[in-house]
């Protein structure tokens, strides 16, 4: 079976092509767009504009890319959210209209599910992971338990990539700012205390974020001020989700999102997971930042575990929680 899937949450669009390869994802393309606002974050108006300008042509060039035709394609997935609503919209209409168009069937996917289901579909020994997904949007701990995708922690206020964007934008880095800030905590040499805020199992970053402006306004190094961000907001990352792993008695840890790029915080989770002597797990770069693949691949799982929806349910779900799929597609 092939799936074509596109993703269109916030600022990327995205359209992958898998196979399923007896319970194997073989992605056969995957291309990206991203949207890069001038200056502040991202508008979701002008986001959306980007996303209606590219993705047709990213659709031929994925196909094109493939080496299949389009009669060849089985089933057409999108990203029905979490996102921005004209983002999501946009995705949604093009895959309706590429349904209809190849008289193939349509499947709207969960976002952050697809994160976690593309590492087990494409990574050997990945078979039941706790996800720490992190990403400019969102934050969170998402594990299979109970028939479900749960979420286990998340941040209460802001995702950790927007903070540490906030932060960049707020001392006049360019946007993304996560890989510029990473550069500069390798100079840091001084830690400074920030706030370490962990409420139960959720996070959150707007106080740690408060102070680092601080820090830079009072003089202080930015190389220690960013060294410091990543020390403090990346230890409470891997603390929630070592209390994850220990609750479920789970021994894989998979990382997704664009922060997952971060060295930093790659180390001190495979730190943590080896001290467990459990596995640590990164998909490849291509997939672990929004894609189109990931999308495809849930998708099929779906559509394979019998899962139908018609054109009139595939309407978008700005605040669609991980833990309202029904994961069908796993005993
Ligand atoms: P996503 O929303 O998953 O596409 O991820 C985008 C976020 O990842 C942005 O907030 C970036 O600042 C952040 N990011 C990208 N590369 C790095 C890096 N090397 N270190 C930290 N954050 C990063
Ligand atoms: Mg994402």
């Amino acid at each position: 079976m092939i799936s074509l899937g596109i993703e269109g949450t916030a600022h990327t669009i995205g359209v992958g092509i898998i196979q399923n390869n007896e319970g194997r994802c073989n992605v056969l393309s995957n291309i990206i767009k991203t949207y890069k606002p001038e200056k502040g974050g991202i508008h979701p108006r002008e986001a959306a504009n980007h996303h209606t300008m590219y993705v047709a042509d990213t659709i031929s060039e994925s196909v094109k890319k493939a080496k299949i035709d389009f009669s060849e394609v089985d089933l057409v997935s999108f990203s029905q959210g979490p996102g921005l609503g004209p983002c999501l919209r946009t995705a949604a209409t093009a895959a309706r209209a590429l349904s209809l168009s190849l008289d193939k069937p349509v499947m709207g996917v969960n976002h952050c599910v697809a994160h976690l289901e593309i590492g087990i579909g494409t990574i050997t020994g990945c078979k039941d992971p706790v996800l720490l997904y992190v990403s400019g949007a969102n934050t969170q701990v998402i594990a299979f338990a109970e028939g479900k995708y749960r979420v286990f922690g998340e941040t209460l206020d802001i995702g950790i990539g927007n903070c540490l964007d906030k932060f960049g934008r707020s001392v006049g880095m360019e946007f993304p700012c996560g890989p510029e800030i990473e550069e500069l905590a390798k100079k840091g040499e001084k830690y400074l205390e920030l706030p370490y805020s962990i409420k139960g199992m959720d996070i959150a970053f707007s106080g740690l974020l408060t102070a680092a402006e601080q820090y830079v306004r009072n003089g202080k190094k930015m190389e220690d001020t960013c060294y410091s961000i990543q020390e403090t907001a990346f230890a409470a990352l891997t603390e929630v989700t070592e209390r994850a792993m220990a609750h479920t008695e789970k021994d894989e840890v998979l990382l997704g999102g664009g922060v997952a790029s971060n060295k930093r915080l790659r180390d001190m989770v495979k730190t943590m997971a080896e001290e467990r002597n459990a596995s640590f797990l990164v998909p490849s770069k291509d997939l672990c930042i929004d894609n189109g693949a990931m999308i495809a691949w849930l998708g099929f799982l779906m559509y394979n575990s019998g899962i139908r929806m018609s054109i009139e349910e595939s309407f978008i779900d700005q605040r669609f929680r991980t833990d309202m799929v029904d994961v069908s597609w796993r005993e």
